[in-house]
């Protein structure tokens, strides 16, 4: 991609780079017309930033690469820019530049949990793979930000196998999260060689892909890609939408294509300040997703990453987004509102509270509207003693694997057939007194 040197030059060869482009609807189109330079992102939006804002921004974008696809661009209602939450997802802020304390390169300790490169291994069951560093838009408040750098470098074939052997190595992983990047800027054989490597994998259940082209490049969405997913069934999409202004006509041929083809799909937002930290824009965003036969997933808290202090709302404001969404629409179109936490603690969900108190034989509830009510609690009821004696149970599950012993976390202090009464912090001083007493 060139960078321009003057407007002149720029205007020269992005003449058509408009809506009425012969190539604007060709993925490829978009991806070669990509812009990338400030001069150019002028041009297309008809602004002219300030001299001391432009120099902020030259400085922004060093550190921190702009790349911006025609298709978003032009949703940009550009009457009120500043305001846009399109604008603020896709142009820099010099604010990027603020870097806070609490704040972190790697704030999930991706890398810290990766046993290959490529591989993220935080949760029993399932893996995170990280198959492309190439993304259509570079998303201002990308929690890889650190990544964004290494401009466009595709993993080798070579690097990916490493994943892949991983992957069939361990046999507890049955949940497979492409992600990136993009997977989906990958060109479609080696995506479809990638998808075939995994389904030939008989542990591996479920696939899912992470991307932002149903949003950012909606033309990526070809017949021709729907016949690859398809045929490497069950096959989850998660996409990335944040604000209504992003489901256009065209984004919503994008996922009709992908849910006739049958691939179940999901969303994933994050809460932005000043482009949807809002119960109205938010219940309007989760309305349009299910129109579209989309599930809203997660809604996440915006992460500590380097330069995203300007996002970053408090956790009141998505708890009060959450309030106004239970209760007052469809449940399938409430996200599940997490923080991931800092340090590899992985998605913790953080939710309105609804059990208000209780007693022996009473719990005490409220709704969305503020009643309050109270639920019986059964007067006779024996919990089966459960020591996981499969054999001697009458519920008959019949359920094979040793897996079924191993028990994690919380669900561990719970379990009768596990004989942990507390998980202790190794690193508390308390427990090395103890030790040292032992000596
Ligand atoms: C989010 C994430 C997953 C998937 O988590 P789900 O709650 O199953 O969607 C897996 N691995 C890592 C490292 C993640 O960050």
């Amino acid at each position: 991609m060139k960078v321009f040197s003057d407007r002149a030059e720029a205007d020269e060869e992005y003449d058509d780079i408009g809506v009425n482009a012969p190539g604007w609807r060709d993925w490829k189109w978009q991806v070669a017309h990509t812009v990338r330079d400030l001069t150019t992102l002028e041009r297309v939006l008809g602004i002219n930033f300030p001299e001391d804002e432009r120099r902020r921004l030259v400085e922004t974008i060093e550190k921190f690469p702009l790349a911006v696809t025609p298709y978003y661009l032009s949703l940009i209602k550009t009457d009120d820019y500043a305001n846009d939450p399109v604008y603020r997802q896709a142009v820099p802020s010099p604010d990027e530049l603020i870097i806070e304390s609490c704040e972190l390169e790697d704030p999930l300790a991706e890398e810290s949990d990766s046993p290959v490169p490529g591989i993220t291994h935080r949760y029993p069951d399932r893996v995170l793979f990280l198959v492309s560093n190439v993304c259509a838009m570079y998303c201002r408040h990308c929690t890889r930000k650190r990544r964004v750098g290494d401009r466009d470098r595709i993993p080798t074939w070579e690097e990916m196998e490493a994943g892949i052997a991983y992957i069939r190595d361990h046999p507890e992983v049955r949940d497979v999260l492409l992600s990136g990047g993009d997977p989906l800027m990958l060109p479609d054989d080696l995506l479809d060689r990638l998808l075939t490597q995994l389904r030939q994998i008989p542990h591996v259940e479920v696939i899912r892909i992470g991307s932002r082209t149903p949003v950012v490049l909606p033309f990526r969405i070809t017949d021709a890609l729907v016949t690859i997913l398809k045929k490497h069934q069950p096959i989850w999409l998660n996409t990335h939408f944040n604000h209504p202004q992003e489901i256009t006509p065209t984004s919503e041929q994008a996922l009709a294509k992908l849910s006739d083809g049958g691939i179940p799909l999901g969303n994933q937002s994050v809460l932005l300040a000043g482009v949807n930290d809002c119960p109205r824009i938010m219940k309007a965003l989760v309305q349009k997703l299910v129109k579209n036969r989309v599930r809203p997933y997660y809604l996440y808290q915006c992460d500590l990453s380097e330069g995203l202090s300007h996002f970053r709302t408090p956790v009141g404001k998505g708890i009060e987004i959450i309030e106004n969404l239970i209760g007052h629409t469809s449940g399938f179109a409430v996200p599940t509102y997490v923080i991931d936490a800092p340090g590899g603690g992985g998605k913790i969900p953080v939710m309105p509270t609804y059990l208000i108190s209780y007693s022996t034989n009473k719990v005490i509830l409220r709704n969305y509207e503020g009643v309050i009510t109270t639920y019986q609690e059964p007067d006779h009821y024996t919990s089966i003693f459960c020591d996981r004696n499969c054999k001697d149970c009458s519920l008959q599950l019949n359920l094979s694997g040793g897996e079924e012993q191993h028990v994690v976390g919380i669900a561990r202090l719970l379990s009768d057939y596990d004989e942990t009464t507390a998980l202790v912090p190794t690193d508390s001083e308390r427990i090395a007194r103890r030790d040292d007493e032992e000596e």
